[in-house]
């Protein structure tokens, strides 16, 4: 497929910009471009032509299963979407006066309020813009909170072994050493490991439950109390809170700080890299050093009216304003839609569809844990690989042929050959029959064919790319020819 630069045909196209009807203003000379800006010049339809291919290309949760683990490619209900265009949210400018932007307020004000029930925290930013980005937030609270009490020795973040890469990377952009615990058999954390981990010199400990092996770790409330003991605080990754939301709490199983993914649980589409969203919720004594302004309320006789507020002690921005404000109006969208009875029965889907897939599965593909799973499963292929050459990566790649997104791979690093796999509490029992069915006919593939296998997939626009290449040494530009820079 070419280009969009290759597509270009000088002098086609149109004119972009309405002529100008205000003041000219000189650039200082710096600041100007030396060479003229070199856009493709296409028209219309051959642009419309152009994404309309690339996007039959992709694979997306509106052309079929997506059971990509620890991601949550749920279908997300296009009236979030329509809440989200409509007028009054994407024309506002964040500077408008308060008493313009009441609706918008009262958005942050609810988002805040229902996230701080489902989490059982007491207070909310909604700043950043990810779930890493959240982390980073939430253990810079925490720093604010030990040296506000003079507390300097504390320089270390527990992070069991089973933990999502983001957080040890969060941990130590934070300026944290990170403690790396082993987790025991079971994919629990390992309580005699944590308690000789702790100490004086503890800040804090780093846990996703239910883990990234699916499980939900049922010594959770001895595993915050031994922090606690200590000195130290707990951190709750809650990037995917589809296994519990509405069931169980983080602020409930003695967590201090807690971030959300709403572009995973609370329903924003994700994928193609943002905008997300990834708001940090804590317990009281933290509120104070929440970045950003926070929305508060003044009643009188002559009614109510929101407000923000600024936080005494904050940390500072993380993000400009009040973060990406239109992703907080799907997540109150998606709230309010499913409401108090609806938020637990999709958690009891998500979990209720993992393990479905997994008991139909587990005579053929060896599950890397035996136990109940939340909301997402981890098999091991290592015995397979063994056996017959086949690999994770092969069973995945051929998934694609059958119109099945690939399921994580070789995540979490603890298990061998993995493959990962979260249905998501939006699929139905015929596509979970039907991708039952595919994972058992690749299976037996592995044995009689192998060498199919590894050249799969044969269906898709491109087959297997060298991934590590285009990690490391990605083409980001388009350079025209006889260009000099
Ligand atoms: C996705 C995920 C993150 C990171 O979220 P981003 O928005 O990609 O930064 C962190 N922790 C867990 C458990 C996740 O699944």
């Amino acid at each position: 497929m070419k280009l969009v630069f290759e597509k270009s045909s000088p002098g086609r196209g149109m004119e972009l910009l309405a002529p100008c009807d205000v003041p000219q203003v000189e650039l200082a000379k710096e600041n100007q471009r030396s060479s003229r800006l070199r856009l493709p010049q296409m028209s219309e339809n051959e642009i419309s032509r152009h994404y309309t291919e690339l996007a039959k290309g992709a694979h997306g949760v509106n052309d079929g299963f997506y059971p990509l683990g620890s991601c949550t490619m749920k279908y997300n209900p296009k009236i979030n979407e329509k809440a989200a265009s409509l007028k009054g949210f994407t024309e506002l400018h964040p500077l408008q006066p308060e008493h313009t932007v009441q609706g918008a307020l009262e958005v942050l004000h609810l988002a805040e309020i229902y996230l701080c029930q489902i989490t059982g925290m007491d207070a909310m930013t909604f700043q950043p813009a990810a779930g890493a980005h959240g982390e980073l937030t939430g253990l810079l609270l925490i720093k604010a909170y030990h040296e506000g009490r003079q507390d300097g020795k504390r320089r270390k973040i527990i992070v069991p072994d089973s933990a999502h890469g983001t957080n040890p990377a969060s941990a130590a952009m934070c300026g944290y050493d990170v403690v790396s615990i082993p987790s025991r058999e079971d994919g629990c954390v390992d309580l005699e490991q944590l308690q000789a981990a702790v100490g004086e010199d503890t800040a804090g400990l780093m846990l996703t439950n239910p883990n990234t092996v699916g499980l939900f770790d049922k010594n959770i409330l001895e595993i915050t109390r031994i922090v606690h003991e200590a000195g130290g605080l707990c951190y709750y990754d809650g990037a995917n809170l589809n296994a519990i939301m509405g069931i169980a709490r983080p602020g409930d199983m003695g967590f201090d700080v807690v971030h959300l993914n709403l572009h995973k649980t609370f329903s924003t589409p994700h994928g193609g890299g943002g905008p997300g969203s990834g708001p940090v919720g804590c317990k009281d004594f933290l509120k104070t050093y929440l970045p950003g302004a926070g929305v508060g309320i003044w009643e009188n006789e002559n009614g109510k009216a929101y407000h923000l507020t600024d936080h005494e002690k904050s940390i500072g921005a993380v993000k400009m304003f009040y973060g990406n404000f239109l992703v907080v109006v799907r997540a109150l969208t998606y709230i309010l839609t499913l409401g108090k009875e609806g938020i637990p029965e999709a958690a009891a889907n998500a979990v209720l569809n993992a393990n479905y897939m997994r008991v139909k599965l587990s005579d053929v593909y060896q599950m890397a844990y035996e136990e109940t799973c939340m909301h997402e499963f981890v098999m091991t292929l290592e015995k397979l690989k063994h056996d017959t050459g086949v690999s994770a990566m092969d069973i995945a790649k051929a998934l694609l042929d059958y119109g099945i997104h690939p399921p994580t791979m070789y995540f979490p690093l603890i298990v061998h050959e993995a493959l990962m796999v979260e249905p998501t509490e939006t699929e139905s029992r015929e596509t979970l029959d039907e991708a039952i069915e595919v994972f058992r006919r690749i299976y037996q593939q592995a044995a009689k064919q192998p060498d199919y296998l590894h050249g799969a997939p044969y269906e898709t626009p491109i087959g297997r790319p060298d991934e590590v290449t285009a990690a490391r040494k990605p083409i980001l530009t388009y350079r025209w020819e006889g260009q000099e820079t």
